[in-house]
Formats: structure tokens, C-alpha cells, sequence
């Protein structure tokens, strides 16, 4: 194919070289190349490769959504000290919203047009299996049609535990009453000496790959999430990424995979940095790009990243700029300066701007709403 020998002519790097000629005769890349990217500095040979196998997937395509956002509660057991979100059970910052309130911020939402109500909140003792299955059928009483992408693995395995049904009934329960859809969280980074600093009491990286397995099986698509920018090393990250790809390949339930730069402010570890460079944010999302062949869609979500670096990642293997959100909670908590609520004619704006074409869609990528592919 022609193009394919215009990427090869374009990189100078002879390790990217032979890492391109891999993705042109469309074999994985070892993990040992991902390391090789993860520490290089030539970010635009990596942004040739990612290009080509964005444009391969997509076009010239760039997705969006128009949701909102509905954190739950924000007690948690947990208490993860990468968390400036939670408080602990019974503190007077504690809120549960009540299933009235959520019809009703719902119902305002619907009204401005969404199409998804994207769902998470902290493990509270005090709720319960009736709790969430009925906040699921009054959103979807609201407006049958809207997607529910609702709770994270750490979620599902917390209500298998607290009510004693077996991980596979809660999911039935729950998609019985309306869940579409999976967000990716709750991922962080799997390797365990990380994990027990930033998020100790968290179910490990095997139990969360195992409630997506079931996920999967059950016919439901979800995202997967790495966290970065903390304190994990390359030898992590390829770690993390060789395991969502293993398991992708047996399953083919990931939709996206969404890096998650970590925010440190009011949390109770430091970040190495305050803000993960433009370099870190390049490599990670090029490698991921051309690493995770078989995972169709790389997210950046511009409230982690920022407006700026969003739009511009869409020339490094990005090809959805994630969603509008309302009231988004969890990353602001940890300090991220981007607005809580975008409007969707922001976002066609920097996917036009970049020369791409916008498209409105939903985390099943069946497309959404007025103005697709326009
Ligand atoms: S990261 Fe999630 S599980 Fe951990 S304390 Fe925060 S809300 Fe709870």
C-alpha cells in the first residue's frame, strides 16, 4: 500500500522503523518495543505510526458524546490516597443523592439533549442492590433510549460482596434494570507495588481484569483505564497494557482505551509532577495506540488533559475527544482546572479545527443525535 511506504519513508528512527514495518503487516507489537517507545524522544516518528493506525481504524473521524455526569455518593470505604474525591462514611462532606434528586437532574439533562448518563461513586456501606437498580429504571423511565454506562469494576465487585450474590446475578440484576455500558475505572495500574501506595485496599489488577472477563461474557462493552503520572515506572505501564491486550484478545469486550493522567492537588500522594508533561502525555498515547492493536478507540479526555493538548493528541492516535459530562465531580476534586461542563459545540469546534470530522456517538459507538458526520 502506498501510504504504508510514505510512514515507512517519514520515520528516521530505525527502531520506530522496524516497529512500523510490525503495524504494516499487521502484527502486534512485542512488549519490549513498547518500552522502546515509552522512553523515546522522538515523539513525531511515534505520532507517524499512531496516525497511520488511527486513520487505518477511523478515517479522518473524530468521536464525541454528549452526556452528563452523575456521581452518586462520595463516601467510600476505600479511601484510596490517590483520591481527593471521597470522604469517609458519615462525614459531614458526605452526600448520597437521593433517587428523586438524580430523576430530576436526569430529566433536566434529557431536556438539553443528551444521550448518556455516565455513572460512578465511592463504596458507601449504606446503599444497597435496590438502591442501584432503582436508580438505573428511573433514568431509563426518563428516556428509554439514553445509554447508561454505569459503575466500575471496583463497584460491581463492591455490591457482589455487600449483598452476597455472586458477581455474574449483580451484573444480570443491573443490565436487567438498564446498564448498557461500563466506564474503564478503577484500573489505576495493576502492578501491585504501586498499587498498594496509591490505592491499598483496592482489589487488585487480577480481580479487576476477572469482573471484566465476566463483564464481557455478558455481552457488555466497557472502556479500560490506565492512571499515570504517580509513581509508576515503563516496566509498569507495559505491565498494564500487555494485560488489557491478553485479555482482549480472548474477550474483544474493550472498546476504548482511555489514559488518565493523575491529578495530585488535595490527594494523599504526591504526583511525580504536578502535571504530566506534553511529552509523557504524547508517548503514553502513541504507544498505547500502535501497542493496543485489537482495542478500537483511544480516548483523551479533555477535562484530564486539557482543551488544548486534547485537541492536539488527535494527531497522535486519538480518535475520540471523550464527552460534553455535566457536573463532572471525581478529577476536579484533585484539582483539574478545565471546566465541569463542556458544550458540544466546543467540542465539534476543536475536532474541526484540527481538519477532522466530528461525529456524535455514545460508549457503544452506534452513532447519536443530530449532526453525525457532518
Ligand atoms: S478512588 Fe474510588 S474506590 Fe478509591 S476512595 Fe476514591 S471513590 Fe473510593
Amino acid at each position: 500500500m502506498n501510504s504504508e511506504k510514505q510512514l515507512l519513508n517519514q520515520i528516521k528512527n530505525p527502531r520506530i522503523r522496524a516497529i512500523a514495518e510490525t503495524v504494516c503487516s499487521r502484527k502486534p507489537v512485542e512488549p519490549a518495543a513498547l518500552a522502546e517507545m515509552l522512553a523515546t524522544d522522538d515523539i513525531l516518528d511515534l505520532a507517524a505510526v499512531a496516525g497511520f493506525i488511527c486513520r487505518r481504524l477511523h478515517g479522518n473521524r473524530v468521536f464525541y458524546g454528549v452526556n452528563m455526569n452523575l456521581n452518586y455518593t462520595n463516601m467510600c470505604e476505600l479511601r484510596c490516597p490517590l483520591c481527593a474525591f471521597s470522604c469517609d462514611p458519615g462525614d459531614e462532606k458526605g452526600y448520597v443523592l437521593s433517587l428523586d434528586e438524580i430523576e430530576y437532574r436526569v430529566r433536566a439533562a434529557a431536556a438539553d439533549g443528551i444521550d448518556e448518563v455516565h455513572i460512578v461513586g465511592g463504596l458507601n456501606p449504606d446503599l444497597g442492590m435496590d438502591y442501584y437498580e432503582q436508580m438505573i429504571r428511573r433514568i431509563k423511565a426518563v428516556k428509554p433510549d439514553i445509554v447508561v454506562v454505569a459503575f466500575t469494576a471496583v463497584e460491581y465487585d463492591y455490591f457482589a460482596r455487600q449483598s452476597g450474590l455472586p458477581l455474574k446475578e449483580v451484573f444480570e440484576r443491573l443490565i436487567a434494570a438498564g446498564v448498557d455500558a461500563l466506564p474503564g475505572g478503577g484500573a489505576e495500574i495493576f502492578a501491585p507495588h504501586v498499587r498498594k501506595v496509591i490505592a491499598p485496599k483496592k482489589i487488585p489488577g487480577d480481580r479487576w481484569l476477572e469482573v471484566m472477563r465476566t463483564a464481557h461474557q455478558l455481552g457488555l462493552k466497557t472502556n479500560a483505564t490506565i492512571l499515570y503520572n504517580h509513581r509508576e515506572t515503563i516496566a509498569d505501564i507495559v505491565d498494564h497494557l500487555v494485560r488489557i491486550r491478553a485479555l482482549q484478545d480472548v474477550t474483544g469486550g474493550f472498546k476504548t482505551f482511555v489514559p488518565l493522567a493523575f491529578h495530585g492537588r488535595n490527594t494523599r500522594i504526591g504526583a511525580v509532577k504536578d502535571a504530566s508533561t506534553g511529552f509523557d502525555d504524547i508517548r503514553l498515547y502513541c504507544s498505547a495506540r500502535i501497542f493496543l492493536h485489537n482495542v478500537p478507540h483511544l480516548k483523551a479526555l479533555w477535562m484530564y488533559v486539557g482543551e488544548k493538548t486534547a485537541q492536539v493528541l488527535l494527531n497522535f492516535g486519538v480518535d475520540d475527544l471523550s464527552a460534553t459530562y455535566r457536573n463532572e465531580k471525581v478529577v476536579h476534586a484533585a484539582g483539574a482546572e478545565t471546566p465541569d461542563d463542556g458544550s458540544e459545540a466546543r467540542l465539534r469546534e476543536l475536532i474541526e479545527n484540527a481538519g477532522r470530522i466530528p461525529v456524535r456517538t455514545t460508549a457503544l459507538y452506534e452513532s447519536a443525535g443530530e449532526g453525525q458526520g457532518k
